[in-house]
């Protein structure tokens, strides 16, 4: 009974993982798990009551379609203050999450003949999002000798007439990977000198590591703000995954045509969360410093441990929480009821086997890469590290 535009989707194969880790753990197992997507810590203070007081204070109707004037403007300043760009409150909607902005997006950008760019590995969300807006999605590997970063060159020789825009995502889920300026700056003159779109995820901006200094791509060349539309949320950097806040700033017409979609969707996001992330934007700098902080010490342990476990390499991520090593030496492995044929098998067997949850790397566009979170406490990832070379250690030496 499903539309042919449905039955070409599949689910979310990083919610299928931590589905079955879930039911595993409901069945009383000690399940480990690190496949989630979502930073560990509470909302901060100043936020949840935030959202306490515009409950006391019965801000809790229906808001503008696009968020509260208050929140919009801020997001402006935030862009003026951190990101270098000039924008006006119309140029700016927020939407219940990233995930809802970036649909939003598609919709109102593509359309069927269109080729849409998007490196891999790339996060599970976008090419389906592509299709749903009936345009095509068009892999461009990045290559792990160059920490999975996306040359301008290798843009440029992937444009054909049908290319609308390259989705780019930095720091990138999975991989981590960030651009310099310079990146940017040379991607961006590809993307103006061959007038496509950009779409900039900076849904990560916040989590980045070694002192490295985000910058987006729309500040690199005054061209790039009218071409480039920026995606960013609340739910990574202030740990509101739970409250379904995003946005969007970019050329009017664009936000205004999101806007009728979203109108006729979803409505405002809710009240209560615009509230919150509006407190989340002027005063939660410090949790976001300390959380960073963290992550920082966890990425170093993990991309250390990953590096120690036989056969593994692994690069090192500039942001985000996830690492994303490579496994390819255990292909053909095998383990008294296992023979790895793919980085599925592989996972099931840590699963099983280690009872540790990670994401295989094919539902990113990358075999034999595995994406495992850091978003876990310190104490969790040593076990998660000690369990699985436990169970690597086993495969080879059992027969199948
Ligand atoms: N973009 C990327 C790269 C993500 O990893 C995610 C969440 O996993 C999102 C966007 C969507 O975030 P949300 O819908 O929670 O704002």
């Amino acid at each position: 009974m499903q539309s042919e535009r449905v039955r070409q989707i599949g689910f979310s194969p990083t919610l299928k993982v931590s589905g079955l880790a879930k039911r595993m753990a409901a069945e009383g197992r000690d399940v480990l798990d690190l496949s989630v997507g979502q930073p560990d810590f509470p909302s901060p203070q100043v936020v949840k009551e935030a959202g306490h007081r515009a409950i006391e204070e019965n801000r809790t109707g229906y808001t503008p379609t696009v968020g509260i004037p208050e929140l919009r403007a801020e997001i402006t300043a935030k862009l003026h203050r951190e990101n270098g760009v000039e924008y006006e409150m119309e140029n700016i909607i927020v939407s219940p999450g990233a995930k809802a902005t970036l649909y939003f997006l598609a919709l109102t950008l593509f359309e069927r003949g269109d080729e849409v760019i998007i490196p891999s590995p790339y996060w599970v969300t976008y090419p389906e999002q592509v299709r749903m807006a009936e345009a095509k999605p068009v892999f461009l590997p990045s290559r792990e000798e160059n920490g999975f970063r996306l040359t301008a060159s290798e843009l440029d020789a992937a444009i054909t007439p049908q290319t609308k825009a390259v989705i780019l995502n930095y720091p990138s889920n999975p991989t981590g990977a960030c651009y310099t300026q310079k990146e940017l700056a040379d991607l961006a003159a590809v993307c103006r000198e061959r007038d496509i779109w950009v779409v900039a995820d900076e849904i990560y901006e916040k989590l980045v590591y070694d002192g490295l200094e985000f910058g987006t791509i729309a500040a690199v060349h005054p061209d790039m703000r009218e071409r480039t539309i920026i995606v960013n949320g609340m739910s990574k950097a202030f740990s509101m995954t739970g409250w379904r806040l995003g946005w969007a700033a970019g050329p009017r017409d664009v936000i205004s045509g999101m806007g009728k979609i979203q109108s006729h969707s979803t409505s405002n996001p809710t009240s209560i969360s615009q509230w919150a992330g509006l407190e989340a934007l002027r005063s939660a700098a410090d949790d976001v410093a300390a959380m960073v902080k963290e992550f920082q010490v966890r990425r170093n342990l993990m991309v250390e441990g990953l590096r120690n476990l036989p056969g593994v390499t692994c690069a090192l991520p500039a942001g985000a929480f996830y690492t994303f090593p490579n496994f390819s030496a255990y292909r053909g492995a095998t383990a008294k009821r296992t023979r790895v044929e793919s980085d599925q098998d592989l996972a099931m067997y840590l699963l099983e086997e280690a009872e540790v949850a990670v994401v295989p790397g094919e539902a990113f566009g990358s075999p034999f890469n595995l994406r495992i979170s850091y978003a876990a406490p310190r104490k969790r990832l040593v076990e998660g590290l000690r369990r699985m070379e436990y169970a690597l250690t086993k495969l080879g030496k059992e027969e199948a």
